[in-house]
């Protein structure tokens, strides 16, 4: 008798029925690549705390052990250095697939999206987990529709600088639905909005955790162009909720995760004025190619199906992250390699 793919995949799950006193229950066993990154590493720590067993996969590229540090004796807990462009097997219920460079200055010498998600994809149908897809706002590319809605399909330069990210990503999203309808592989895409917090890396190139950076370290804040472009930004434990309410729940997606607050690159450079040094200044730089003039989610559809929502406001959310900025850094001017 053949089964479904429902069905197969919900034998592969812990049971949720109460069990007879006397049986362990068996743990939710969980995969997440790119786990010893900024965003990754948060998710664990969650997952950690749910009591999962987890494995990380990750080849440090932009991430740190130092970010996972903290389970390494945990025996729940296990870390494997391996890239994803390579095939991997392992016995999972779940795999978050975040592996992939985020920041425009690592992402350009990296092909992780294509064939990182076609690896983690074929090891979702081969041991039936179900996969969830970190995508991007980047799908959007530089947008006509404002505020960008799932259904919006974006307007993206296919040969620019920053090509091989957002068209990585649109390409790492077809293959997800892709294995979804051809393969029965349960499958859930996040098209995740800029987002900061503790542990990004001091320089990784992205707007927040340069302003951070700079303003601690009394530089001048790097503005691009004429910081008339705008972003919103995302605090790290709102996305990690809404991954998880993503995993977790019943429906596909695309959804946008991320915080509607929209903000110019000048604003930005304010509030961070505001929150961390009041003599903080800034300086003008030349922009890059093809930089998106606004972005802002429609977050309605994650709202409804998800019951998600952001809770952390930037002017909340910066000196969280600016306390851990402040550590790192004065224990990289102490000698301490961060
Ligand atoms: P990050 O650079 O801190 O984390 C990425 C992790 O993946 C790092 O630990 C890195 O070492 C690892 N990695 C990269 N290539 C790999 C490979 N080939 N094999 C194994 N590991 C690899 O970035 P992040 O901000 O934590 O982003 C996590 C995910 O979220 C990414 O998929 C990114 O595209 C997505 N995302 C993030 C943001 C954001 O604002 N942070 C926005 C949109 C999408
Ligand atoms: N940006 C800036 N100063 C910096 C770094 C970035 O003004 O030091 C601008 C950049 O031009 C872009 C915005 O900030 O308009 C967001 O850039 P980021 O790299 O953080 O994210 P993305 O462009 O991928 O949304």
């Amino acid at each position: 008798m053949s089964i479904t793919h429902r069905e197969r995949t919900t034998i592969q799950r812990p049971p949720t029925v109460p069990l007879p006193v006397g049986i362990p229950r068996r743990r939710m066993r969980t995969v997440v690549t790119g786990g010893a990154g900024f965003v990754g590493s948060h998710l664990v720590d969650v997952l950690m705390a749910r009591g999962d067993e987890v494995i990380v996969i990750d080849n440090f590229f932009t991430g740190r052990k130092e970010n996972v540090a903290h389970h390494l004796d945990n025996p729940r807990f296990e870390l494997i250095r391996h890239d994803v462009v390579q095939p991997i097997l392992l016995e999972v219920d779940q795999i978050y697939h975040l592996a992939c460079p985020a920041s425009p200055v690592h992402y350009k010498y990296n092909p992780t999206n294509v064939i990182g998600t076609m690896n983690m994809l074929g090891l979702a149908k081969r041991i039936k987990a179900r996969f969830l897809i970190t995508s991007t706002s980047e799908v959007y590319g530089d947008p006509l529709e404002h505020p960008q809605k799932e259904s919006y399909w974006g307007h993206v330069n296919p040969i620019g600088v920053r090509s091989c990210y957002d068209e990585g990503k649109r390409t790492a999203e077809t293959l997800t639905m892709d294995y979804s309808r051809n393969e029965g592989v349960e499958v859930r895409i996040a098209r995740i909005f800029n987002t900061y917090g503790p542990r990004m890396c001091l320089d990784d190139g992205r707007v927040v955790s340069n302003f951070v950076s700079q303003a601690l370290r009394k530089q001048p804040m790097t503005v691009y162009g004429d910081g008339k472009q705008t972003r919103s930004f995302q605090y790290v434990s709102d996305l990690v909720d809404g991954l998880m309410a993503l995993m977790e729940g019943e429906h596909i997606g695309p959804f946008n995760l991320g915080n509607p607050g929209e903000f110019t690159m000048l604003e930005l450079a304010q509030v961070v004025k505001e929150t961390i040094d009041p003599n903080a200044t800034i300086e003008f730089k030349k922009n890059t190619a093809d930089d998106p003039q606004k972005r802002k989610p429609d977050i309605s559809k994650a709202k409804e199906l998800l019951n998600w929502e952001p809770k952390i406001q930037l002017r909340d959310g910066l000196p969280r992250m600016a306390l851990d900025f402040k550590n790192r850094i004065l224990k990289q001017e102490d000698g301490d390699i961060d």
